[in-house]
């Protein structure tokens, strides 16, 4: 199989432990190579981590490059973008994905500017598609596609002149796929080009914040917006939340204004989150909220405007004040189980 031209992942991992937005991207990377012909590759730099190739094999992955080294435990920018830069040079991709998390915010700018190619930052969708751009035909190139302009319109963005073509995207925008257990990846080991003076920073102490709220995790959220009112009132929400055993989650403009914390914030700018059942309570419908949770399963709104965007997504609705109404959803349930 020809290893140039892959479509390769960068496997995000802290301490072994490996980022999902990477495995969600595998999936993708497999269906963008498959409308390719090409094969998948992943790069992967860590601590002891060769034990996760089923893992990205099992997704779509058919070949691993791998550096392992104690000093690769944790991400450092410096270390990392060299090693992405080297493997990239190496193997000569067509498009590199990275999760738009921290870390790959992160890095792949650093590698985009050294290379000199593009990067998109924030897709929310990936297509392979022609182009025509000043008389030339580009075929097969990638559509990296993502809200602009305050989410405004839908932009379609393609670097067709320069490769690899780069994205990040965001966590739980693409699905991850079932894993096939049959498939088989092939593990390349790098000796690492890495020296002593490649490790400018040293990780002394790690100080980390547990994470209270698990909104992607979540068979259940039940969400307050502006119509909720008050910080107080939101106890409405985390009653009705707790009674349904789901998560709380909220709109931006209720996180804004101080109602509750920004890690319960769906929507373009927070969490993207597909439940089995999201119920709306007081939220409009902007179309940055419902691009964090239009992929539900069931979504039931409570709006006391009949013409509230939110209705038009929404399996149930419930036009109505959510003070009055959620008491009698909590009664009801309770009545029945
Ligand atoms: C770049 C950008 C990124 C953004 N990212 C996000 C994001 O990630 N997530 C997000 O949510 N928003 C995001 N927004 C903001 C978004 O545009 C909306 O402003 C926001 O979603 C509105 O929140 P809301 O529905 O709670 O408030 P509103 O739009 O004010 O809606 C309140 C709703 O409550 C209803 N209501 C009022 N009283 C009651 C009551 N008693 N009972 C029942 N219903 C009632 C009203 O009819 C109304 O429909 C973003 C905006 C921009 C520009």
């Amino acid at each position: 199989m020809n290893v140039e031209n892959s479509v390769m992942v960068y496997i995000q991992q802290d301490a072994g432990k490996i980022a999902e937005v990477s495995l969600e991207l595998v999936s993708k990377a497999r269906e963008l190579a498959d409308e390719l012909g090409v094969s998948v590759s992943a790069a992967l730099f860590g601590e002891k981590v060769a034990g996760e190739l089923e893992r990205i094999a099992g997704l779509g992955a058919d070949r691993v490059y791998l550096v392992e080294d104690p000093k690769l435990r944790h991400y450092t920018p410096i270390p990392y973008s060299k090693l992405m830069i080297h493997v990239i040079r190496e193997y000569k991709p067509q498009i590199v994905l990275y999760g738009a998390t921290t870390g790959g915010r992160d890095l792949a700018p650093r590698v985009a500017s050294r290379l000199r190619v593009g990067l998109t930052a924030d897709c929310t969708d990936l297509k392979i598609g022609d182009h025509v751009q000043k008389e030339v035909e580009y075929r097969n190139i990638l559509y990296q596609i993502r809200p602009a302009f305050g989410g405004n319109i839908i932009a379609t963005i393609v670097c067709p002149e320069h490769k690899p073509q780069m994205a990040t995207v965001r966590e739980g925008v693409m699905r991850m796929n079932p894993p096939d257990t049959s498939r088989k990846a092939e593990l390349v080991r790098l000796s690492s080009p890495l020296g002593e003076g490649d490790f400018p920073t040293e990780i002394l102490e790690r100080v980390m914040e547990e994470k209270t709220v698990n909104l992607k995790g979540a068979n259940i959220i039940v969400s307050g917006g502006m119509g909720v009112g008050t910080r107080e009132n939101f106890s409405l929400i985390r009653d009705l939340a707790e009674v349904l055993g789901g998560e709380v989650g909220a709109s931006r403009a209720a996180v804004d204004a101080g109602l509750i914390g920004k890690e319960h914030q769906v929507g373009q700018t927070g969490t993207t989150v597909r439940p089995k059942l999201y119920i709306a309570c007081g939220i409009s419908g902007a179309i940055q909220h419902r691009a964090g949770m239009d992929g539900s399963a069931r979504i039931i709104a409570i709006n006391t405007d009949p013409e509230a965007p939110i209705f038009s997504i929404a399996q149930y609705g419930i036009l109505g004040d959510l003070s009055e109404v959620i008491p009698r959803m909590i009664k009801a349930y309770k009545a029945r189980v």
